[in-house]
C-alpha cells in the first residue's frame, strides 16, 4: 500500500458553465477534507461566452487553491483537458467535469485505488442518465471502439473522469498528437490500470455543451487514430465486391452457352439495364466511401504535419508561466 499522495490537482474543463459553478464550489468545499492537504482545482476556461471566467476569478479571490487557465478560444473538451493536464503539479491529478456529472466525492475513491499501486484509475460508468438515443451511441461506439483498436484492454463505458499518477500525466503531455482521444491515449500509456464503477448523474445545469458535431469530431478521433480497421475495411470490401461480380460475370457466360436450364427456371435472357445502374451505383458509393475514409486519415496527418499548438493560453491565474 502506498501513502497517501502529497498534493492533487484536479481538472476541471469549464465551457459556459455558471449555472453549474457555484454548486461545483460548494462541492468541492465539502469533499475536500478528505483530500490531501496539499490539492489544487486548476479550471480551465475553454472560451466560455458567459460569466465562466468571472466567477473562476472570484472563487481565487476567496481561496488560491484555486487556479485558472483562460484559453483564448474555444478549443474542446479534450485540448481544454490537455491544458490543464500541462498546468497541474499534484503527485496525483484528478479531471472531472463542471456540470457535477462525475461526483467529486468520488476522488477520494480514487485515491484509495490508486494506494494499492495503480498509475491509472479510471471510472466507470455503470448507469447513465442520458436519453435512449445518446445511451444506445455511447454503447455502440464503446464496443465498436474496442473491437477495432489495438489496445488490448480498452475500457469501456469510461470517459475522462480519472485520477492519473505523476507518471502518466507526464508522459500524456510529452505525447506530440494533436487530435487527442485521452481516454484512447490513456488506456494506450499502459502502467498498471483499473477501474471504479460509479452512477453517473444527470448535469447539475444548463444544456450540454457537447454539441452533436464535437461528439462525432471526438468519436472519429478515438476511431481513426486508434485504429487502421477502417483502411483495411476498404481492401476488404473491395474483394469481396470483386469476387462476387467474378461469380456473376462467370454465371453469364454459363447462361449465355446453355440458355435452356435458366429458361427453365424462368431467367431468359433480358439486356439487364437495371442490373447495371445498380452495380454503377453501388460500386460508386462503395468508392466514394472509401475516398472518404482515406480523408479522414489523410486530414489527420495534415493536422498533425502543420504541427499547430493544441490550444492557446491567454491568462493564468494562480499559476506560473511554466511549469
Ligand atoms: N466542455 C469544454 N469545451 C467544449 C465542450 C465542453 O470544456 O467545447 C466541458 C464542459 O464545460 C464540461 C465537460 O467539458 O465540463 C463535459 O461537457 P458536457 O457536459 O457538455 O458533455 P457530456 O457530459 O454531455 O458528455
Ligand atoms: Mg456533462
Amino acid at each position: 500500500m502506498r501513502k497517501s499522495p502529497k498534493s492533487l490537482s484536479v481538472i476541471v474543463p469549464c465551457f459556459n458553465e455558471e449555472e453549474s459553478l457555484p454548486a461545483l464550489f460548494e462541492r468541492v468545499e465539502k469533499v475536500a477534507k478528505d483530500w490531501p492537504e496539499d490539492y489544487e482545482v486548476i479550471c480551465v476556461d475553454d472560451g466560455s461566452g458567459d460569466q465562466t471566467v468571472d466567477l473562476l476569478r472570484e472563487q481565487h479571490g476567496r481561496d488560491t487553491r484555486w487556479k485558472l487557465v483562460v484559453l483564448s478560444r474555444n478549443f474542446g473538451h479534450q485540448a481544454a483537458v490537455s491544458a490543464g493536464l500541462e498546468a497541474a503539479s499534484g503527485e496525483v491529478v484528478a479531471i472531472i467535469d463542471a456540470d457535477l456529472q462525475d461526483p467529486p466525492e468520488l476522488i477520494k475513491d480514487l485515491i484509495e485505488t490508486w494506494r494499492e499501486g495503480y498509475e491509472v484509475v479510471y471510472a466507470v460508468r455503470k448507469k447513465r442518465k442520458e436519453g435512449p438515443i445518446k445511451k444506445a451511441a455511447y454503447f455502440c461506439f464503446y464496443r465498436l471502439m474496442k473491437s477495432m483498436t489495438e489496445i488490448e484492454d480498452f475500457p469501456l463505458d469510461s470517459g475522462d473522469f480519472s485520477l492519473l499518477d505523476r507518471k502518466v500525466v507526464d508522459t500524456l503531455v510529452a505525447f506530440p498528437e494533436k487530435n487527442r482521444f485521452l481516454r484512447g491515449l490513456r488506456a494506450w500509456s499502459g502502467f498498471r490500470q483499473t477501474g471504479l464503477e460509479y452512477e453517473r448523474s444527470a448535469r447539475f445545469a444548463g444544456e450540454p455543451k457537447y454539441t452533436l458535431k464535437k461528439l462525432l469530431k471526438l468519436a472519429s478521433d478515438g476511431l481513426f487514430s486508434f485504429s487502421g480497421v477502417p483502411l483495411r475495411l476498404a481492401s476488404y470490401v473491395g474483394l469481396l465486391v470483386s469476387f462476387f461480380s467474378g461469380l456473376g460475370a462467370l454465371v453469364f457466360v454459363v447462361q449465355k452457352i446453355y440458355p435452356e436450364p435458366f429458361l427453365a427456371m424462368g431467367l431468359p435472357i433480358v439486356p439487364g439495364f437495371a442490373a447495371t445502374i445498380v452495380t454503377v451505383l453501388f460500386l460508386g458509393g462503395v468508392q466514394l466511401l472509401f475516398l472518404g475514409v482515406i480523408g479522414e486519415y489523410l486530414n489527420r496527418i495534415y493536422t498533425e504535419v502543420k504541427a499547430r499548438p493544441e490550444f492557446l493560453v491567454a491568462e493564468r491565474v494562480g499559476l506560473a508561466k511554466s511549469r
